[in-house]
This record gives C-alpha cells, sequence and structure tokens, in this order.
C-alpha cells in the first residue's frame, strides 16, 4: 500500500512539473511574441514601402546625431561666436593718411573683397557690438569718396563693425542741403537692416587714427574733434561738425535732424542744440585719438553760407518738435548698389 502511494506522489510531482515547464514556455513564447511583432509589423511596412522605411531611418539618425555633444574637429563658425570684444585685436593705432596717390574704385574693392554688395560688413570670428549705418551726405565728390572708401573700410573692419556705407546724393543742382540727407540716410538704412546705430560723416574727413571707433556710446558721440583744418583742435566747445554718431534711441529723442537747413552752416549747430536741450551731453573721443584730416577742395557750387541760419539756431528749442524725421519728405530718384556702398539718389525738394 505504501509503495503504491509513494509512487503516486512521485507521479503527481512529475506531472505537476511538467505542467509547470509547459505553461513556463508558453508564457516566455507569448511575451516573446508579444514584443517582436511591433518590429515584425514595421519590417512588412517597410518591406511594401522602402521610401517611408529610408526616411524614418534618416530621421532616426538625424534625432540621434542632434542629441550627440559637438564632435571635436567642428569649424570655427559653426561654433557659437562670442560677442566682438571692446579692444579689437587688429587696431594699429596712428596711420598715415595722405591724398597725394591716385585711387580707384577697383584697387578699393579688391583691396576689400569680403564686403557684400551695398559696402555691407560683418565679422565672422565674433558678433559685433552694434549693427552701424554709416551715412554720407554727398553731391559731385567722387575723387573724395574714393579716398573715402579706401581709407575708411579698412578700419571700420579692423574695428569689428557690422556696418553698411550709405552714399545719399542730392538730385538736382538746388542748394545743397546737408542735414535733410542725413535724415534720408537714417530713413533709407532702416528699411533695410536692423541698424542700432547711425554714423553721419562728411565725404572729405578721413580718421588718423582706428581706435577712433566709427559706433555709438553712451551719449551722442562727437569723431572729427581734432582736424587739420582747424589745427588739430575743437574750434569752439559747442563744435558738432565733421563727423558724429547716435545710437537709434538718441536720434529718435532729438526727433532726427532739422530739413530745412539749405547752404552751408548751423544745421550742426542746430543738432547740438537738439541733443542738449534733451539732456543729453556730447561724448568725445581725446585729441589725439580724434586726429583727422580733411581733404582740401574749392567752395561747392550751390553751397553758400546759409545766412538765416543764426536765427534758425536761436529757435531749434521751438521748432525741433516740429521739424525732424516726423516730417520727413523727399523722393528716391536711384539706388545704386556697389561693392563698396549703397548711393541712393534722392530729390529733397528747394528752399
Ligand atoms: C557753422 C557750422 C560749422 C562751423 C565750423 C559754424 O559757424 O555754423 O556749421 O560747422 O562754423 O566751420
Amino acid at each position: 500500500m505504501r509503495d503504491a502511494s509513494g509512487n503516486f506522489n512521485l507521479l503527481h510531482r512529475t506531472c505537476s512539473l511538467v505542467v509547470f515547464l509547459c505553461f513556463l514556455h508558453i508564457s516566455v513564447t507569448v511575451i516573446y511574441y508579444m514584443r517582436n511583432s511591433d518590429s515584425r509589423q514595421t519590417f512588412v511596412q517597410n518591406q511594401q514601402n522602402p521610401q517611408i522605411h529610408r526616411k524614418l531611418t534618416e530621421q532616426r539618425v538625424a534625432t540621434e546625431e542632434s542629441s550627440l555633444p559637438p564632435v571635436s574637429n567642428v569649424t570655427e563658425t559653426e561654433r557659437k561666436l562670442e560677442t566682438c570684444p571692446d579692444n579689437p585685436p587688429r587696431l594699429v593705432g596712428p596711420m598715415r593718411v595722405e591724398f597725394s596717390g591716385p585711387v580707384s574704385l577697383d584697387l578699393v574693392r579688391s583691396e576689400n573683397p569680403t564686403l557684400q554688395p551695398g559696402g555691407r560688413f560683418k565679422p565672422t570670428d565674433c558678433i559685433a557690438q552694434q549693427k552701424v549705418a554709416i551715412i554720407i551726405p554727398f553731391r559731385n565728390r567722387d575723387e573724395h569718396l574714393k579716398y573715402w572708401l579706401y581709407y575708411l573700410h579698412p578700419i571700420l573692419q579692423r574695428q569689428q563693425l557690422d556696418y553698411g556705407v550709405y552714399v545719399i546724393g542730392q538730385d538736382g543742382e538746388e542748394t545743397f542741403n546737408r542735414a535733410k540727407l542725413l535724415n534720408v540716410g537714417y530713413a533709407e538704412a532702416v528699411k533695410e537692416y536692423d541698424y542700432d546705430c547711425f554714423v553721419f560723416s562728411d565725404v572729405d574727413l578721413i580718421p588718423m587714427d582706428d581706435r577712433n571707433f566709427y559706433k555709438c556710446f553712451n551719449q551722442p558721440r562727437h569723431l572729427s574733434v581734432s582736424m587739420d583744418k582747424f589745427g588739430f583742435r575743437l574750434p569752439y566747445v559747442q563744435y558738432f561738425g565733421g563727423v558724429s554718431s547716435l545710437s537709434k534711441e538718441q536720434y529718435l529723442k532729438i526727433n532726427g535732424f532739422p530739413n530745412n537747413y539749405w547752404g552751408w552752416g548751423g544745421e550742426d549747430d542746430d543738432i547740438f542744440n537738439r541733443v542738449t536741450s534733451k539732456g543729453m551731453s556730447i561724448s568725445r573721443p581725446d585729441g589725439i585719438i580724434g586726429k583727422c584730416r580733411m581733404i582740401r577742395h574749392d567752395r561747392d557750387k550751390q553751397n553758400d553760407p546759409n545766412p538765416q541760419r543764426f536765427d534758425r539756431i536761436a529757435h531749434t528749442r521751438q521748432t525741433m518738435a516740429r521739424d525732424g524725421i516726423n516730417s520727413l519728405t523727399y523722393k528716391v530718384v536711384t539706388i545704386e548698389k556697389d561693392q563698396l556702398f549703397t548711393k541712393i539718389t534722392v530729390d529733397v525738394g528747394k528752399p
């Protein structure tokens, strides 16, 4: 009896073990099957549509690549650029400036191969601190413009500015209006790019030191402080002529420049009055860094001294709110995009 029940127990345990092993086998098979059914389905789809397969694979590779840390052999331009330094490394300091040798536009073009159409430039090794539009009022001064471009383009590049050069030519033979042309330059430049600083320069003034930055400062800046024409000193303390810079904010605060100074003189004094009447002061480089040379020339036709200038200067505070960038009207006649400059010729009307 005991033998029979012992055999039965052994048989029962063996059968239970077999049933358990079978159950385990089936469970593992089912789990394995379910886990692979997704990829099998994708495989079948991919077999049916190899294009989708390629796309999916490419997407996956791209996602994986973008999450990878940067590889060590990325080029300089691919790396995140830093803001350009306050003291650009390639400045040379004092420079020889002379106007005896001939200069051609082709020479200047060949010496500035990285300029973009319209006289545009931005550094490739850092992000410029400011976007500067340089505005030159112009009429019949092609010889001077060549020298200006010859000297200034390399300086502005060494100063690591993101800049564009705008030559604003007055069309026709009417009396010249420098300040109105400067307003036109501002209005046209902001249509093209997000400039935050504006340098207003006469075409015949060349800085003699590249540490004289053609950019904007906390206060409106006078750059041509030490001109050879005035014995390398300011002719008077309020003098704001020649070359100056204003940030967009500073320019708009004074409603831009006057539009009704026809002929030579006074408009720069009016701008000085605008600046000081709005509680701003004039910032200047020192007399060494601020040295500059003027290209000698005869007085232009249709630019005789303006006899009304003294009266107008005396009333800047009363007139500036209604005469300025908010009342500017003009007609664009032509726009020329050269490698070295954007030249916009405009009809500014007459006195
Ligand atoms: C005129 C200015 C000029 C300055 C220097 C002043 O009398 O009003 O417009 O820039 O002389 O020549």
